[in-house]
């Protein structure tokens, strides 16, 4: 009886993974097709063959194979599958666990379950790759997440990940003020103190399996609760040099401008939030070409919750200065790519960033660039992602619509192919 049940359950499982199915050529027709390059095309269409993009052009010019599939998809828009820089896949919303919570009372497996659901729903929204900043007290349980999305166990995002990222001793979550002290806390990062133990977390998280290094320039640490930059410059040079000497970038998690300097002086390669950065750091951000992830969406979720703030309404004081900043940022040319800091609100609800993006000055191109050529960059991956072109991979979403019209299309997903794979389609 069990066996049996078993074979069910094992059939069952079978058939919803071979509902994710890969033909050998497959033809996609939309309305247009938007390349990552300039404005949409109308009537082109796309071949993918052995999971990458086989051809893109006119679709009455493109030669092909007998026995392609044929998918065809009126009204749409072909766009470049779309990235989301920032996110944290072991998190969810705020107001539905606190993070103190999440991080004190929920078990790495059950967090890790909830992640594989969190990937899945990033995914069926059109987003194919993510840079997972962090897992937030949940150790190196994105490694195993990442390995079970590449081995096909489970569907999501292709996966950049930062396993348990660095902070200054004492510098972050569960704040200790707010226990007991003669309690032994699980910590929401790596804490270290000095050049040798900075040197170390690099070695140990890259050891791990850590795509990108992820540290906390700064901190709620000032004796009345406000940011403060956390490492010394010593500490931090040390930090990059480590982490570039090993082939891994560094993300900096700013929000002072103190911190951002520091960060920007060391040489990271990406600035997170820099809500408070002045003009002189956001200069020196442009002219030594670190990429700036505003995380928009962040304070509006964080104000929705704690301080009765609507959408639409009035924005609070921390809205207000994530917009001065992305403002002056992009006045002053330094490049800006898609992190929503998602997890902090609902995975699958990536498209947030891409509408505050637009909401507050950029053209919907410049916003859907920022989501996938800029982001491709990024990662290094400029060859192989973030556009549909000819050799890249076939990581490409269909929506309703027109988004480099109206970036709100992103809402309505037709179709979602990674790597050559449907994940969802109409
Ligand atoms: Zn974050």
């Amino acid at each position: 009886m069990k066996l049996k049940r078993l074979a069910v359950l094992f059939s069952a499982l079978i058939g919803i993974y071979s509902s994710a199915s890969a033909a050998a050529d497959t033809l996609l027709s939309p309305a247009r097709v938007w390349t990552g390059e300039g404005q949409a095309h109308a009537n082109w269409a796309v071949l993918i063959s052995g999971g990458k993009i086989a051809a893109v052009g006119p679709a009455d010019k493109l030669n092909i194979p007998a026995g392609a599939e044929r998918i065809d998809l009126p009204d749409a828009t072909l766009i470049p599958g779309l990235m989301d820089l920032h996110s944290h896949v072991l998190l969810h919303p705020y107001n539905e666990t606190s993070w103190d919570d999440q991080v004190l009372k929920e078990s790495v497996e059950y967090r890790t379950l909830l992640a594989a659901r969190h990937a899945a729903a990033t995914l069926q929204a059109g987003f194919t790759t993510l840079r997972d900043l962090g897992t937030e007290g949940a150790l190196y349980a994105d490694v195993a997440i990442k390995k079970a999305i590449n081995d096909g166990v489970i569907p999501g995002p292709r996966l950049f990940i930062a396993t348990r990222a660095i902070v200054a001793s004492g510098s972050y979550g569960p704040s200790p003020r707010s226990y007991r002290d003669d309690v032994d806390l699980p910590r929401g990062a790596q804490e270290v103190t000095g050049i040798d133990e900075v040197v170390r977390a690099v070695r140990e998280q890259g050891a791990r399996g850590a795509d990108w290094i992820k540290v906390y320039a700064d901190y709620r640490t000032g004796v009345d609760g406000s940011s403060r930059a956390t490492f010394t410059q010593a500490e931090l040079n040390a930090l990059v040099q480590t982490a570039h000497e090993s082939g891994r970038k560094v993300a900096a998690h700013a929000s002072t401008d103190e911190g951002m300097r520091r960060a920007t002086l060391a040489g990271v390669d990406t600035i997170e939030h820099g809500y408070g950065g002045s003009e002189a750091t956001f200069k020196l951000m442009a002219e030594k070409h670190v990429v700036y992830f505003p995380t928009l969406t962040a304070p509006e979720a964080t104000s929705e919750y704690f301080q009765k703030y609507q959408r639409g309404g009035a924005p609070t004081p921390s809205m207000q200065a994530a917009a001065r900043a992305f403002q002056l940022a992009r006045k002053l040319g330094v490049t800006i790519g898609n992190g929503s800091d998602v997890g902090v609100f609902a995975h699958g609800d990536n498209a947030r960033e891409l509408e505050w993006l637009v909401r507050l000055g950029m053209t919907p191109v410049e916003a859907l660039r920022a989501a996938t050529v800029v982001n491709a960059a990024v990662l290094q991956q400029g060859s192989a992602l973030g556009q549909i072109r000819e050799g890249y991979w076939a990581d490409v979403v269909a929506v309703q619509g027109d988004p480099t019209q109206d970036i709100g299309a992103l809402r309505q997903v037709k179709l979602v192919m990674k790597g050559g794979t449907i994940f969802h389609r109409p």
